[in-house]
């Protein structure tokens, strides 16, 4: 008998309750999975700081405090508002318009800038999101982000085309202190991105809730294993998988951050904002999950590998 015909075992041997049915669908973290988010917003906090500094004459260590104290409040270091909201800075609202002009827009358009510059896809990613849409994959991000955040970073990047769908935290709205072409801005819809469903989630679905796992689940009427969750946080990501009975692929490559950016990252940036961002795997040993990658790209060769 050749040796070869043992090697091969049909599908029809392989019982039904085993078989793996094919991934239709990857939900995929954001940030520290398809792009590094220390790269831009250390230099890009500190960037707005400095032209702070410059504008106002005030003690830098002030300026961070009081923008610290924002960002806490929201939970984002992005909150694009939070010049206005600084306790600090009150004194300069009665006359907004040169508030606006002289110490607002210097400062956003320096945190911009760096964010242009540094805001870039990990390697694979384009080509991870491209092959999953060819082989007709839906593509949906689950972020603790907020809305608002996760729209313009996609839309940043030129990745949201291949989104189906982004399930994010609550946005915030527009306070009434604002320039009026954010508001105009706002109105018309242009910091929002292509994908065609956002769903904001409550704070409470924030991952290792496996909440907004299952309203995905729920959504695409897919079965736990018919879905894959890519992400970085062990903790976070991996976890909230496990508990929705999906399989889970750590992002491994997302979790280095250099220890002189965290240094920096501390100083700017409100510890829980931190720790929402940016995976800590080095503090104790955890369990390594089954798969693990080091370039986004590779989770077609475990999806081609699923699909036999
Ligand atoms: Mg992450």
């Amino acid at each position: 008998m050749p040796i070869q015909a043992n090697l091969f075992v049909s599908e029809e041997a392989v019982p039904a309750s085993k078989r793996k049915r094919p991934i239709k669908a990857v939900v995929t973290d954001l940030d520290g999975t398809l792009y590094s988010w220390v790269d831009y917003i250390v230099p890009a906090l500190e960037a707005m700081v400095c032209s702070l500094e410059s504008t106002t004459s005030m003690p830098r260590i002030r300026i961070v405090q009081s923008l610290k104290e924002v960002y806490e409040k929201y939970g984002t270091n992005e909150y694009a508002f939070a010049i206005q909201e600084s306790k600090i800075f009150h004194e300069f609202n009665y006359d907004f318009d040169s508030f606006n002009a002289l110490i607002i827009w210097p400062a956003r358009r320096a945190f911009s800038e760096m964010r242009r510059r540094y805001l870039r896809p990990y390697r694979g990613v384009v080509e991870g999101l491209t092959g999953l849409v060819e082989r007709g994959v839906k593509v949906v991000g689950l972020t603790d982000a907020p809305r608002g955040s996760a729209e313009r970073r996609l839309k940043q990047l030129g990745l949201d085309s291949y989104f189906d769908a982004l399930y994010a935290l609550e946005g915030f709205p527009v306070p009434d202190l604002v320039d009026e072409q954010v508001k105009e801005r706002e109105k018309a819809g242009y910091y929002r991105s292509a994908v065609p469903k956002v769903v904001e989630l409550p704070s409470s679905a924030e991952k290792p809730s496996p909440r907004g796992l299952e309203q995905i689940l729920q959504d695409l009427e897919f079965h736990p294993e018919e879905v894959m969750m890519v992400g970085d946080n062990i903790r976070k990501d991996m976890a909230a998988a496990a508990e929705a009975g999906v399989m889970g692929v750590w992002a491994e490559y997302g979790t280095y951050v250099p220890p002189e950016y965290r240094v920096r990252l501390d100083i700017i940036s409100a510890r829980a904002v931190t720790r929402k961002n940016v995976a800590d795997e080095t503090c104790e040993q955890l369990e390594e999950p089954e798969f693990a990658i080091s370039n986004f790209g590779r989770i077609l060769k475990i999806i081609d590998g699923r699909s036999g």
